[in-house]
């Protein structure tokens, strides 16, 4: 067990970095040398807090020391502010339940939400389109500001300071697994070095580190990653009329998707995808001309060509005589007026999947596990699915009398988690590849099958319902 962990000595921790004698003073009263916790999440970020307040919040923990390291400062909102930030997450119907699960989800509705009720997404080669709704128009999805999501989770952390120790601004710089060098220290637990030089020790260690995870790199974990030819410009854009604006909205244009999630009645929030150069100059241009990139990257029809939309509708007029049942209509986008000042910014994009989420007494989540393309609206989705997974392996365990930091039930998470992570990037990334070309056979290609699929009830609700989870 501990060959495959690429086993280090206590003694090779690096050395601490970036001393700030106030913040250790306070470390040294709450994490002193030799605490050892039961758990320790690496890494407080919209992942890492939520798995904190799973665990805070499990009847089965309540006997347990927990402790959360984030490198970075408490992030709570004073006051709503009145701009919307430009960083929001898609939230499924899955993630809310989990938030609800430990009372975050009340601090949201309390603050600030929009649900989506439709979702299109269509081809700017061709007339095709897929709209994805629920019966009676049911709630999809929330779009949620990722700030009021991390104050959500600090409000509740806050709530069970007795269970769950936060250590902000403490950054991990070393971690070391018991092994064969290891025999002068008895202790069979995880041993991590903080930035101030402090110590500390766990019996199970969750990495919720980001996509550079350096728990995932410690323990020796193969990752297979690459970077898109691709950056993300978000902004905050307010349309040019008030609508009932509950439909996400995305179009795959050559160059990359660009989607439109709603905020409000007057906003909505963009996630466009593009080469790294026009990523650059969007986020520089005019006002103006920014505006106009937007609104003709939704509307305009120049990628279109006759021979595509002649086969496309031959195609719709087929399916319609096979299945006579209404196809939901497609509907067009909001134009947007103005962009709110500061809010254009830009993300280069890849993908990472570790090889393994588990080793012993370590489980890698969120990011730190996989990285994805923002086109699925994902990302976070997974990581607060691999937290539901992980509790549920853990809440057993722990009722039981288990070691928590054993393979026996970190494998069911892994093994659960790597088969639908795993499906949903290798759909991302095809799908990011299909739509990257004009070549005409291909354009055709995936016209024929993304009207198909919009025909075909019972796959369009798998979509959703994988999606959802
Ligand atoms: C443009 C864009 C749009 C997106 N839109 C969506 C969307 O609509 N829906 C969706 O589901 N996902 C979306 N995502 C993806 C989503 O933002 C990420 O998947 C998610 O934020 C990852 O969260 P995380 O907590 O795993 O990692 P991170 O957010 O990277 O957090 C890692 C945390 O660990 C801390 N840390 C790192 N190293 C250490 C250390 N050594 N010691 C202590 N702390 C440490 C960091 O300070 C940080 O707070 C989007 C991503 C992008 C780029």
């Amino acid at each position: 067990m501990a060959a495959r962990l690429g086993v280090r000595k206590w003694g090779a921790v690096p050395a601490a970095a970036c001393r700030n004698p106030l913040a250790s003073s306070r470390r040294w009263s709450r994490a002193s040398a030799d605490s050892v916790y039961d758990v320790v999440v690496s890494g407080g970020g919209l992942v890492g807090a939520a798995m904190a307040c799973a665990l805070g919040y499990d009847l089965h923990f309540h006997d347990k020391k927990i402790l959360l390291l984030e490198a970075g400062p408490k992030k709570e909102l004073e006051k709503l502010p009145e701009t919307y930030s430009n960083r929001v997450s898609t939230i499924s119907l899955g993630s809310a339940t989990l938030l609800n699960s430990f009372g975050a989800w009340d601090h949201i509705c309390s603050m600030r939400y929009r649900p989506f009720r439709r979702m299109q997404v269509w081809d700017a080669c061709s007339e095709a389109l897929i709209m994805f709704d629920k019966d009676n128009l049911d709630d999809m999805g929330y779009v949620v500001e990722n700030d009021v999501i991390m104050h959500a989770l600090t409000k509740q952390l806050d709530a069970v300071s007795d269970r769950v120790t936060v250590l902000y601004r403490s950054k991990a710089v070393g971690y070391a697994w018991p092994g064969p060098f290891s025999m002068a220290d008895s202790s069979p637990w995880v041993h991590i070095t903080l930035g101030d030089g402090s110590t500390l020790q766990t019996k199970l260690l969750i990495g919720a580190d980001g996509h550079n995870s350096g728990v995932r790199q410690a323990a020796g974990i193969q990752n297979v990653s690459w970077n898109y030819d691709q950056s993300a410009v978000v902004a905050t854009l307010h349309l040019s009329e008030a609508t009932e604006n509950n439909v996400a909205w995305q179009r795959f244009l050559p160059s990359g998707p660009i989607a439109l999630l709603p905020l409000s009645d007057t906003l909505s929030s963009l996630v466009w995808s593009t080469s790294h150069d026009h990523a650059a100059e969007l986020v520089s241009m005019h006002e103006e001309e920014f505006m106009d990139a937007i609104n003709s990257a939704f509307w305009s029809d120049t990628n279109h060509t006759d021979f595509v939309d002649s086969a496309g509708t031959m195609l719709q007029y087929a399916l319609a005589l096979l299945k006579p049942t209404k196809v939901s209509a497609r509907q067009l986008p909001p134009s947007v007026a103005r962009v709110d000042a500061k809010s254009r910014v830009l993300f280069p994009l890849g993908l990472g999947h570790a090889a393994e989420y588990v080793r012993p007494r370590v489980a890698l989540i969120g990011d730190a596990a996989h990285r994805v393309h923002p086109l699925a609206g994902q990302g976070v989705n997974m990581g607060f699915g691999d937290i539901s997974s992980l509790m549920r392996h853990l809440s057993a365990a722990a009722f039981n009398g288990k070691d928590l930091g054993s393979m026996s039930h970190l494998t069911g998470y892994e093994t659960e988690r790597q088969r639908h992570n795993t499906a949903l990037l290798a759909a991302t990334d095809f799908l990011k590849r299909l739509y990257s070309t004009r070549a005409t056979p291909l354009v055709l290609l995936r016209t024929w099958g993304l009207q198909a699929t919009n025909a075909v009830s019972p796959l369009k609700e798998q979509i959703m319902a994988f999606a959802s989870k």
